[in-house]
Order: C-alpha cells, then structure tokens, then sequence
C-alpha cells in the first residue's frame, strides 16, 4: 500500500496541511487563514480555539484529495512544524484556553523584560537558554497569562502551539512539545534538555503546568484516528531539517519579509558574541537514532558528532529582505511586481557605488540597532532607479553575509555552502550576487515547502518510512530527486549558483557596504 506523510504547518497566518511522498514531494495541500487580534499597539493575539479548528479542518481536506488521487494511499505518520513562542494556556479539564494566545510578535512583557535585564540576570538567561531576554520568547508571556488567571496552577496546561495541536490531536491525551519549541520559552536549559527550575523560580512559573519534553522524532501518540504523531519542531529548525542541513557547517537561509539563517552547530551549543541566538536544531528519539546507525559514521563527510542524537544551531534574524523589493513596488514605484526587480537591476553592471541599508525598523544580527533607520549612500547625478534597484538587491544578501561571517567567528566552523528558500530567492540574480558576496556555493531547494517537509522528514523517520538521515528524499525507483550522499543540487546544475566574483571586488564591496552600515545606525534617537 503506497504510504505518505502529512505535515501540519502552523504558521502565523495560516494553517496548512501537505501531504508529502516518500521522495519528499507534495502530493496534496489545504490552507486557511485565521483572525490576527492587535487589541491594545504592540498586542498581538490569536484565538487558540480557531487555529485548531483551521488546522483540523485542512487536515481532513488534505486527506481527502489525497485519497481521492489515490484511494490506496495510508498516511503513515503526522509531523508537526509551528509558529514559534505563541504561547496557549488552557484548563485542563474542559480543554478551552483561559485567554487568546500571545503571539511571538507581542510586546506587552517588554518591561518584565527590561526589569529582568536590570537584575542582572542577562548572562545567566543566555548561558542557560541560549537566548537573550526579550519579549519575543514564551516565558514572559506565560507569566502574563498565569498572573491574570485566578485558577488553581495544577488545573492548567501551558503550551506553544505544537503543544496544542498535540493536546487536541489526541483529545488532551498527550501534553507534551518537542525540545526545539522548549529552547525558545526562556525555561529551558538546552545544555541539559530539562525544564530549569532557577529559570522557572526566576518568571515565576510553576513546573505543573509546563508540558512534557520530548524528542523531535518519535511516536508521541495516535490520533483519534489512529495515526502516529512522530515528529515536532519549530518553523525555523524544521527548516533547516527539511533542507537536509544535517551535518556541523551546513547552513540555510530562508528569504521572506525577513530572513532567518540557521546553522547547525553539531552536538554542542556556541554561546554567541555576535547577537547570534544558540538552539536545540533537534533531536532525534533514541530509537530513531539507533535504527539509523547514527553513531556508526557511515556519513560521505562532514563531522560525525553531527550524527549524534541532538544537534545544536546558531540563528541569525534580519528583519527586512523581501519586504526592501516590497517598497521598491509600493513606496518607489520603480517596479510593479516583486520579480520585475530582477531585470531592472540587471539592466546595470553594478550599483554605480549605491549602497542601500534596509534599516527600516532598525538592523539585526550582528548589528542589535533598534534605533538604525534605512540610508541610500553614494548617490551621484548618474544614479538611477536600476542602481537602487541593484543595490536593494545587494543589501539582502550583504545582510545575509553579515551573518553567516558571525556564525563563523562564534562557532569556529566554517561553512561552505548556503542552502536557500523562501520567496525572493527565486531570483537568480539575487542568488548569484549571495554565492558571490559570501563566497560559497549557493543552493536553491526544488521543494519551496522546506518547512513541511522538514516536519515530514522529522515523522517519517520515526516510523521507520526513511532508514536514516542519508535516506531522506530518495527517490528509489525513478524520479527527480537525488538524495543523501549526492545531494540533489550537484546533479542539477541550475539549482546552484557558485561565486564568480574576485576576492578583491567582495572585500570592496563588503567594505563599502560596512560603511553604509555605519551611517545607519543610531538615527532615530
Ligand atoms: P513571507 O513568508 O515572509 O510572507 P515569502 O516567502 O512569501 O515571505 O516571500 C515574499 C517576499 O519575497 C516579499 O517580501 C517579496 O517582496 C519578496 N519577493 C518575491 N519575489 C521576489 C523576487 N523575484 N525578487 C526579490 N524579492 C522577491
């Protein structure tokens, strides 16, 4: 009977549900948007209730347009891939959440934060969690919603959303989430993979409502309907899964509004000097690790520590890439539609010495100005729109340089080649120019829904539907995609863009950029 894999992607607008086959291909898909609630500048909120009832409700249509291609077809397993940080409280007994979930995006524990940082308590809170204290992680939010809550701690459930999937999934069976959503709460010590109690004792959370910690790839529980839950893992880590960044070194960089670039660290966690975060990237079940020969080698290269059962990961977030092409369209009106960018830039050699800083709601990694704003340098009377076009271009992938050249310094470890999704990188020029900024090989996935797919790898594993990570993506019989030891993108050349540019022309232009960088910072005070 011909098996599939149905990956959940709970992201912050919609729920969606592939269906992937064995070969890592999509077979069916369903999507539905939900409510974003903003009920107070800075409050971001969504109704748990709904984001069950859209995922469930895609779930079930995925699964059926699959089996109405294919009435044979058995889903052998679930994967679950969701918007991180979002936090849920909700009492265990009638399973309704106390309140709205907080959305990562939300601000309103900004000030807890602040005080907490007053304490002194930033190097502990980095070296435990490896994170800085801001409001963006789930801990702060937990302790907002269990401050205004009057119920007994023992009758409530916290989760992130992956969490909650699995509680409603399984009629509140199972409350448990994976280890890449527990290193993003800000209680969790990722050095130990346990719940800490000095962070708990610091936010004041207490240990009963807090789920059970699982691997990233195991049978977690059955569905009413009885299909395994095997795989967890947040968006950006499963990212970098369904990328097949398996191994220390291997790095991905995914280009939407923003851009989020993960490196995998190997078997230990690099505590960051460069405003780099450090996070579990997964972990595989013990099961799935000795099924696979993970501690056997058996790699075509690479370090074998990254075989291991848990793997670690530096992130890097830059808050404007695709959304710099967005205001070429809507704020400059030099193009109509986000492509178009590609051939007014490549009507020009260069960007005539144009630097652009898309600083516009202040700069990222390695940089952590909240007050940049964005610049145009090096303007002259022969500057035109094409110029600020190709120099807009630039700017993403300088950016993306910046921060692959932090994760280098922090880790030791070099990386040597750049795997890439997400919108804008369907632009070959922009691909080109990030192959020849940063000076590696560029990679650009044939499957954009790396996010799902990274869910299904997580699941598949666990049920034994891969033997191991080298498995992934196979094609066996016939078909598109290569896998494991010759990764697809050797074999099909138009999905790599390898650096042309001269050592010389990179170290001008990064100079160059650098300078842009610094008339940036610091203007809105
Ligand atoms: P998100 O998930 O953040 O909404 P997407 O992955 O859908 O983002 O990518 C959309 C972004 O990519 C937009 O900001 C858009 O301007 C940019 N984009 C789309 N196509 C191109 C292109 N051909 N060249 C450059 N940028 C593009």
């Amino acid at each position: 009977m011909p098996a599939a894999i149905l990956a959940l992607d709970q992201g912050t607008t919609s729920s969606r549900a592939i269906v992937f086959d064995e070969a890592g291909r999509p077979l069916a898909s369903a999507q539905r948007e939900f409510r974003q609630f903003y009920p107070q500048p800075g409050w971001v909120e969504h109704d748990a209730t709904e984001i069950w009832s859209t995922q469930s409700a895609v779930m079930a249509e995925a699964i059926a347009l699959v089996k109405s291609m294919s009435p044979r077809v058995e889903i052998a397993a679930i994967g679950i891939t969701n918007q991180r940080e979002t936090t849920v409280v909700w009492d265990r007994e009638s399973g309704v959440p106390v309140a709205n979930a907080i959305v990562w995006q939300d601000r309103r524990t900004a000030a807890m934060c602040d005080g907490l940082a007053a304490g002194g308590h930033e190097t502990f809170v980095r070296d435990r969690t490896g994170l800085v204290i801001d409001a963006y992680f789930s801990g702060t939010k937990l302790r907002w919603l269990l401050d205004r809550c009057d119920r007994d701690p023992e009758r409530l459930a916290f989760g992130t959303i992956d969490s909650w999937l699995v509680w409603n999934l399984t009629r509140g069976a199972a409350h448990i989430t994976d280890v890449t959503n527990a290193s993003r709460t800000m209680l969790f010590d990722i050095h130990r993979a346990e719940w800490d109690d000095e962070l708990l004792a610091l936010l004041g959370v207490p240990r009963c409502v807090l789920p059970q910690v699982k691997s990233s790839s195991e049978i977690y529980a059955k569905t009413t309907d009885g299909i395994p839950i095997a795989g967890i893992a947040g968006d950006q880590q499963a990212s970098l899964f369904g990328q097949r960044c398996t191994r220390a070194g291997m790095a991905k960089n995914t280009y939407g509004t923003g851009s989020f670039v993960v490196m995998n660290t190997g078997e230990h966690a690099v505590s960051s000097k460069n405003g780099l975060l450090a996070t579990i990237a997964w972990q595989l079940g013990d099961g799935v690790v000795r099924a696979s020969g993970a501690h056997s080698g058996g790699g075509t290269k690479g370090a074998p520590e990254a075989r291991t059962t848990r793997c670690y990961a530096l992130e890097g977030s830059i808050f404007i890439t695709g959304a710099a092409v967005q205001w070429l369209r809507d704020g400059l009106g030099i193009i109509r539609t986000a492509p178009e960018v590609e051939a007014l830039a490549a009507s020009v050699p260069d960007s005539g010495g144009v630097v652009v800083v898309p600083a516009f709601t202040g700069l990222g990694t390695p940089h952590w100005d909240a007050y940049a704003r964005g610049t145009i340098s090096g303007i002259t009377r022969g500057t035109s729109a094409a110029h600020i076009a190709r120099a807009t271009l630039e700017s993403i992938a300088l950016q993306t340089a910046d921060v692959l050249d932090a994760m280098q310094i922090d880790s030791g470890i070099a990386i040597d080649e750049l795997r890439v999704d997400g919108g804008a990188s369907t632009n070959d020029l922009l691909m080109q120019m990030q192959a020849d900024i940063a000076g590696i090989p560029v990679i650009r996935t044939r499957v954009p829904e790396t996010t799902a797919l990274g869910a299904a790898y997580l699941a598949g594993l666990a049920v034994g539907f891969y033997r191991d990570l080298d498995d992934l993506g196979v094609v066996r019989a016939s078909g598109a995609l290569s896998g494991g030891g010759a990764p697809e993108a050797r074999t099909t050349p138009q999905l790599v863009f390898t650096p042309q540019m001269s050592a010389s022309e990179r170290a001008s232009m990064r100079e160059r950029w650098a300078r842009g960088v610094e008339r940036a910072k610091g203007w809105a005070i």
